[in-house]
């Protein structure tokens, strides 16, 4: 197979997701060929040393792997009890054998670091494909079901060709056709061509191409990533989302996407610290000294060099001393996390499928996207989920309110979708990312010039003090970018 035909089957791909919906999600295979895989640690250290991680997320996982494996005595802090962080399947207080993801929803192929361990371990992957019944459109006050290979009359004011090219091949003209092949190659992010995109937002890229304001709209409104265009930065809607995510096929993993943390978490045996908060990290000359909350009393432990992996905006809520530069402070202040809020209702079965709608849905609605979870193999007679997500400032709204009210609420908003939801109804649960003390918000997302401005920043060591996570990743809001930052901290070590 030349390039030429392996770029046309990764486009192939591409588009397979954005019509999915799943833009921002994962990406890999769209330039095979250019795929950068960073190294892991391969050799035992001379000389061991005592590390602290702080987080037990696929970041501080997979430091605490590297090092572990390295010959370091390594001991992680880990404030929830259980591993894991953003990527979260729920299962309660679903039916037996139920569940859904609160948090990161799918892998790509592209996923180089994630796929080293999903293979080791034998993970099953279950590739998402297109679904082979109707999928539900509400949008600018209209409902449509379009049924694969139907042609659809967008309601927006798109010209004549983009109203045929609809919301994939509307990301395929203008994103897709158009970036720099070099995407494929993440440690390119602060050169030319792709440093320069960081000036744009989303929503300029999208206009500089030709896009009309219709199109932008019928992007937004129907792919993840373009969620807030106008305080996106290109370049990491180019290098995360196009380059990383929708270069490959998404796929999920059998029984829960946690199937991957908890198995390393598993792995690593007992040196975890559960439901162990960190609340200060000092750097003295003799070591780091992290103070915690832990089993109603605080504690300190020693080490010699810490990592810490905690979501952007918690880095706000632990004391440092020294006292972090400026910059970094910065940094973490301004670099924007996006809002995201989950609604979860549990039906007492799949009743949308008797209607052969797939359940998946793209709406300007208040409910947002929705993603229908069915586990069961025998699904006429068992319970499923519908689940919305709404992303932007909206969620954060959301979150404000009364959980069951906004179950009622959203509840309403699906009957416009699917009318007959009140007679399955079971029971509804909310995960708001913004209210989780331990993440303060979705996954970070950096406005036009974040990532130039503060990237580096947010890498930088701090004396004996290192920084891993999604955030310091130009492949932010992935698991793929926590898992290398992770191995970019234990290497720095
Ligand atoms: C709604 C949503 C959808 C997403 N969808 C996708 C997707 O489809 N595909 C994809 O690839 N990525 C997706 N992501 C992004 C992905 O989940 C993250 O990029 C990744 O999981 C982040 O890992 P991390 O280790 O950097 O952070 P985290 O997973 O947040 O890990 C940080 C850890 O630190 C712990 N912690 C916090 N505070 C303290 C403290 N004071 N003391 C001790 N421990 C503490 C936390 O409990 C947590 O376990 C999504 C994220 C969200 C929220």
């Amino acid at each position: 197979m030349d390039n030429n035909e392996k770029d046309q089957i990764s486009r192939k791909s591409f588009v397979k997701q954005i019509s999915l919906g799943m833009g921002a999600l994962g990406t890999g295979v769209f330039f095979p060929n250019m795929l950068f895989a960073q190294d892991f640690l391969e050799s035992e250290s001379t000389k061991s040393k005592r590390i602290i991680v702080i987080g037990a997320g696929l970041a501080g996982l997979s430091a605490a792997w590297e090092l572990k494996n390295a010959g370091h005595d390594v001991m992680v802090l880990e404030a929830r009890n259980r591993p894991g962080g953003r990527v979260s399947t729920i299962r309660e207080p679903f039916a037996e054998g139920l569940y859904a993801e609160e948090g990161a929803a799918a892998y790509s192929n592209s996923y180089t670091h994630a796929l080293k361990f999903i293979d080791e371990f034998g993970l099953e992957k279950i590739p998402l494909a297109m679904p082979d019944s109707a999928i539900t459109y509400h949008l600018n006050g209209k409902k449509i079901e379009a049924r694969p290979g139907e042609k659809v009359n967008w309601p927006y004011d798109l010209s004549q060709e983009e109203q045929e090219l609809g919301p994939s091949g509307l990301v395929q003209k203008y994103i897709v056709n158009t970036l720099p092949k070099v995407i494929g190659q993440p440690d390119m992010w602060d050169k030319e061509p792709l440093v320069h995109l960081d000036k744009l937002s989303l929503e300029k890229y999208l206009r500089k191409q030709g896009a009309s304001q219709a199109a932008i709209e019928l992007i937004k409104d129907t792919q993840w990533f373009a969620a807030v265009p106008g305080k996106s930065s290109g370049l990491s809607m180019a290098v995360s989302d196009a380059g990383l995510f929708m270069g490959s096929t998404p796929f999920i993993l059998k029984n829960g996407n946690d199937s991957l943390p908890r198995e390393m978490a598993r792995r690593l045996e007992n040196i975890i610290n559960y439901d162990t908060i960190v609340r200060g990290v000092r750097d003295m000359e003799d070591g780091v000294s992290v103070s915690v909350n832990e089993g109603g009393g605080i504690k300190t432990y020693k080490a010699d060099k810490v990592i810490v992996t905690v979501p952007l905006k918690v880095l706000e809520t632990i004391q440092f001393e020294p006292d972090l530069p400026s910059a970094k402070k910065k940094a973490i202040k301004d670099v924007p996390v996006i809002h995201i809020t989950r609604t979860f209702l549990q039906t007492d079965r799949p009743f949308w499928l008797e209607n052969e709608v797939s359940g998946m849905a793209f709406t300007d609605l208040a409910v947002g996207n929705i993603t229908p979870y069915i586990n069961s193999s025998t699904p006429a007679t068992n319970p499923a989920i519908l689940e919305s997500m709404v992303a932007g400032p909206s969620a954060a709204e959301i979150e404000k309110r009364d959980r069951q009210e906004n179950v009622q609420k959203m509840k309403a908003e699906m009957k416009k979708l699917y009318p007959e939801i009140d007679e399955h109804f079971m029971k509804g649960h909310v995960k708001g990312w913004s209210q989780d003390p331990y993440a303060l918000g979705g996954p970070s997302w950096p406005a036009p010039g974040d990532v130039t401005k503060h990237l580096k920043s947010l890498q930088q060591a701090h004396g004996n003090i290192h920084f891993a996570g999604e955030h310091t990743s130009i492949l932010r809001s992935t698991m793929e970018g926590a898992l290398r930052s992770g191995v970019r901290a234990a290497k720095e070590v």
